[in-house]
C-alpha cells in the first residue's frame, strides 16, 4: 500500500488535533508529522495562524487582532512563528531527553519573554493587562512563551513526552494518564497506525 497522498486542500483550522495538552505544545504540535518528508505546517499563512491561535486562547475574542496588510509585515510574522515554533521544540525535546537545550532556543524563549512582560502594564486592579498597542499579530506568541515558561519551571513537565510514532509523528504532549504510560499523541492517529502495521507484518 502507497503512503495516501498529502491533501490538496489543507485541512480546516477547526479539524487541526489539540492533543498537547497544553497551548505551548499544542503551537510546537501545528507541524503534521514533523519528521516526514513534506511536513504539514498547519498555520502557514498569516489567515491560519489567527484562526489557530483564536480557537486555542492564544487570542481572546475581545483582543480584536487582525492579520498584517503588508507583504513584508506578513513574511516577518511567519519568521517569528516558525522561529519560536522550532526554539520550543528544541527546548522541550532537550528536557525530555534529558539533555542541557541548545543556546540558541534559550536565548529565543528568552526574546519572547521578555517582550510579553514589555507588552503589559500594572492595571489599578493590581493585575497585569496587555497594553493597547501590543494587540497585535505577535500577541498569540507571547502568550505561547508564556505559557512554556509557565511550563518549564511547573513539576507538570516531568509528564512531558513525545509521541512514540518518532519515524514520522513527533508530536509532544502531557502525560496525564494514571498509570503515566501513554505512548501516543492520540490513539486514533499515531497509536491505530502502529497497530496497522504491527497487523501487517504479523
Ligand atoms: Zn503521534
Amino acid at each position: 500500500m502507497s503512503p495516501a497522498p498529502p491533501p490538496a486542500i489543507p485541512r480546516p483550522v477547526a479539524a487541526v488535533r489539540l492533543d498537547g495538552g497544553r497551548l505551548c505544545l499544542d503551537f510546537v504540535n501545528t507541524i503534521h508529522d514533523r519528521y516526514a518528508a513534506d511536513a504539514e505546517d498547519y498555520v502557514q499563512d498569516p489567515q491560519r495562524f489567527i484562526a489557530w491561535s483564536g480557537r486555542t486562547g492564544a487570542l481572546h475574542p475581545d483582543d480584536g487582532v487582525r492579520e498584517p496588510r503588508t507583504a513584508q509585515k506578513r513574511a516577518a510574522l511567519m519568521r517569528e512563528v516558525a522561529a519560536l515554533r522550532e526554539h520550543l521544540h528544541a527546548l522541550f525535546a532537550a528536557r525530555i531527553d534529558g539533555q542541557t537545550p541548545p543556546a540558541e532556543a534559550v536565548r529565543g524563549l528568552d526574546r519572547w519573554l521578555h517582550r510579553a512582560w514589555a507588552s503589559q502594564s500594572l492595571g489599578a486592579d493590581g493585575h497585569m493587562h496587555w497594553r493597547a498597542d501590543a494587540r497585535d499579530a505577535l500577541l498569540p506568541l507571547k502568550r505561547i512563551a508564556l505559557d512554556a515558561l509557565d511550563l518549564l519551571g511547573d513539576p507538570d513537565v516531568s509528564r512531558l513526552r513525545r509521541c512514540a510514532n518518532v519515524t514520522s509523528c513527533g508530536w509532544l504532549f502531557l502525560d496525564t494518564s494514571k498509570n503515566r504510560r501513554r505512548r501516543w499523541c492520540a490513539m486514533e492517529t499515531c497509536g491505530t497506525a502502529e497497530k496497522m502495521q504491527r497487523y501487517r507484518r504479523g
